[in-house]
């Protein structure tokens, strides 16, 4: 009896690579990562797992590759809320998606392409913020909202003026108790300030704050006054605090962090601060993210008022650091077309209209129960998420499903995050556009199948 060697019946290494698709995937991915698909499948083949024959060799080498070289995973938003920050919050336009591409090879990003000498660098996505914020003169992009918060802190309030020693013109950044937030994963914004090397004076108490506290505290060490939006929580009851109205005219600039990068009020968030009511108030600087309501690419907003706050806005991109925090060609891509283009899909999650939502669950639900899964369309409430209008609740939409599916969805390519409720395990529809729910239902059907 002749002992066959189990290796010489499955299919060929260099026979499944020269497959077009697997060629194509080992142009994409990198050949290691796919001659390592290869192995794998050809040991299940062996192992009888998979019918040892070069077509299914192939599909399952096919089946295995990621769609592109990274560890990350995508992850179907099904959770209700719509800036999920561990999610990489705001997902990007197709527009943004195209501007990406473009960008990725070598562009114009610093050239003028009309002298071939040194172009001014993200001038168009400047341009693009500044004609989408009429109210402010200048404007300048970072790495994030907590690197705005940085710059605006080491280019006004720290540093030598006027030739005096360092620690005489450490100077303060006065603001009020309430406002003193920790933006998440244990980073504080207090810390964050007092980590430039600029000082803080604390005014008022946890509820309440006056303008005559801040006009007590403003003296020869001020450097601004600094107003933060609590994004991610709310302070009820007994409350006050001093609007940028009643700031301005204290003699010094008044800084707001409005955290979400609303450039206009939007009508269904209107305790929201946006970068334009702002600048109208009278602030002088305007600091925001990107990657919330806006709907872009994670990045910093530096919005100067005419003046002022011009002034300081090229000061700060002047300061020596602004090149450590200085956004890439990609973020410069991919804000400037969340601008110009279409409505991005968080502004389009947050205007969705509560019975189209519905309609959706109902027709999913009933989609997935012709499939014999136990699934019912149920309404539900959706948040923004801790990028901004904490309390704010959005009407919504969800199809309820057992609560095992949460965990094998989690597992799925992609996988759909849901939300654990009653039991349940919840898929949200506000944060997902309807383009995805055939995603969505070939998800959970894959789930139901390997249940
Ligand atoms: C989110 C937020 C920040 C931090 O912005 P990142 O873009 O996450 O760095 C700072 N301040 C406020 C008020 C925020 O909401």
């Amino acid at each position: 009896m002749s002992v066959v060697d189990p290796r010489r019946r499955v299919p060929r290494t260099d026979a499944v690579l020269a497959e077009p698709q697997v060629a194509a995937a080992s142009a994409r991915l990198g050949r290691g990562l796919v001659k390592a698909a290869v192995a794998a499948a050809q040991e299940r083949a062996r192992r009888g797992e998979l019918p040892a024959e070069h077509d299914a060799v192939v599909e399952a080498v096919l089946d295995a590759l990621p769609s592109a070289a990274t560890g990350l995973r995508p992850v179907l938003n099904a959770t209700g809320v719509l800036l999920h920050t561990n999610l990489g919050r705001a997902p990007l336009s197709q527009a943004a998606r195209a501007a990406l591409d473009l960008a990725a090879g070598t562009c114009d990003v610093e050239l003028d392409l009309a002298t071939g000498g040194r172009g001014s660098r993200g001038a168009s996505a400047i341009e693009a913020l500044l004609a989408a914020v009429p109210g402010a003169a200048a404007a300048h992009l970072v790495n994030n909202g907590a690197a705005a918060l940085a710059m605006a802190a080491m280019a006004l309030a720290t540093g030598t003026v006027d030739g005096r020693s360092p620690d005489a013109v450490r100077r303060e950044i006065v603001i009020a108790r309430g406002e003193l937030v920790e933006i998440g994963d244990g980073f504080r914004i207090p810390e964050l300030l007092t980590a430039t090397g600029a000082r803080l004076r604390e005014v008022g108490t946890t509820n309440r704050v006056r303008r005559d506290d801040y006009a007590a505290a403003i003296g020869e060490q001020t450097a601004f006054v600094l107003k933060v939006h609590p994004s991610n929580f709310r302070i009820t009851g007994f409350t006050r605090s001093a609007g940028i109205e009643e700031l301005t005219g204290l003699g010094v600039p008044v800084v707001e962090d409005i955290g979400s990068g609303l450039l206009a009020p939007h009508p269904l968030l209107p305790d929201e601060p946006d970068a334009a009511t702002a600048l109208a108030q009278g602030a002088t600087l305007v600091t925001a993210s990107g990657d919330k309501l806006l709907g872009g690419p994670q990045a910093g907003l530096l919005l100067g008022a005419p003046g002022e706050g011009a002034e300081l806005v090229q000061r700060i991109r002047r300061h020596p650091l602004a090149r450590a925090m200085r956004v890439d060609k990609l973020t410069l891509a991919a804000f400037e077309a969340t601008l110009r283009g279409p409505v991005p899909p968080t502004r389009v999650a947050l205007d969705a209209d509560a019975g189209a939502l519905r309609a959706r669950a109902q027709r999913l639900a009933a989609r997935l129960v012709a499939h014999g899964v136990d699934a019912t369309a149920v309404d539900s409430v959706a948040t923004v998420g801790g990028g901004g209008a904490p309390g704010v609740t959005l009407p919504s939409a969800a199809v309820a499903l057992p609560e095992r599916f949460a965990a094998a969805l989690r597992a799925g390519d992609p996988a759909v995050l849901g939300r654990l409720e009653h039991g349940r395990c919840l898929l949200d529809l506000r944060a997902l556009t309807p383009e995805a729910d055939e995603e969505l239902a070939a998800a959970v059907l894959k789930a139901h199948h390997a249940d």
